[in-house]
């Protein structure tokens, strides 16, 4: 059974050339440590689960960028040309000011483009417009993409007796369409922050504050930290997520103190 859509498959669907189920990395592909579940290969194909993984690597790679790792791709418009770019931010140090290196990548750029702008830059006056674009995650689908990491988490620790209470069904049908405002997921997510003593991808229970008696998964990705994903348990009075939504909104900071689970 599909621990997403807890659709049922037989035996054989995990055989032949194009199985209906698959390992899905639990946290995407390359942005930490490598945990898998089986899911259908819908689930963890379609749009909205490519969107979510996506959303997760556009965060680590802005993350990257702006501290200096690695340059983001971007491109650049100048008066309807459009050039692609590798920009390179470096931060400030003791003897240099924060600075920003754009350079053409010359595979994805057309040639008339480079003509064209440079026809542009040669005649242009003030105001000339040079506009960059580049990618950045809906924020929705960012909080969502969390939300299925905790979910997955929750599913490898406790299996389907996690999976199938009540109160997660809404958390399955949020992960399964992204895009519609089901939970107040801003609410649901923190950090990166450090959380001690608490392993990185497991579950820890919140004991303060105790409106939010739940779970909190730990979700470390690659160079960024750890998030912090709040699910209700299993048993949860109703009402959990209006109950972390109303916190967040009279708490500039969510402080919560936690207990490894199991230990
Ligand atoms: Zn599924």
């Amino acid at each position: 059974m599909c621990p997403i859509c807890f659709e049922i498959f037989g035996r054989s669907s995990v055989e032949g050339d194009s199985p209906e189920l698959t390992l899905e990395h639990v946290i995407p592909n390359g942005l930490g440590q490598r945990l898998f579940v089986l899911t259908c290969s819908k689930c963890n194909n379609d749009v909205g689960g490519a969107k979510l993984d996506a959303a997760l690597h556009r965060k680590v790679a802005a993350h990257a960028h702006l501290s200096g790792q690695r340059p983001l791709r971007a491109n650049v418009l100048i008066d309807g040309a459009r050039m692609a770019v590798d920009w390179t931010y470096t931060p400030a140090s003791d003897s240099t000011p924060p600075h920003s290196d754009l350079r053409v990548v010359e595979k994805a750029t057309s040639p008339a483009a480079i003509e064209q702008s440079q026809v542009t830059l040669k005649a242009a006056q003030y105001g000339q417009e040079i506009r960059i674009q580049f990618p950045i995650s809906n924020p929705r689908f960012e909080k969502t993409a969390f939300l299925k990491v905790g979910y997955l988490i929750g599913f490898l620790r406790f299996g389907y007796e996690f999976a199938l209470a009540p109160n997660l069904d809404i958390v399955r049908e949020q992960i399964r369409d992204p895009s519609a405002e089901i939970l107040p997921v801003k609410a649901l997510v923190v950090g990166p922050t450090l959380f001690e003593s608490v392993r990185a991808n497991s579950l820890a229970v919140i004991t303060n504050p105790t409106e939010l008696a739940g779970f909190m998964a730990l979700v470390e990705l690659k160079g960024m930290g750890q998030f912090g994903v709040l699910l209700p348990y299993p048993l949860s009075a109703p009402g959990f997520f209006d109950r972390a939504e109303k916190h967040r909104q009279s708490n500039s900071k969510l402080e919560v103190q936690l207990r490894a689970f199991g230990v």
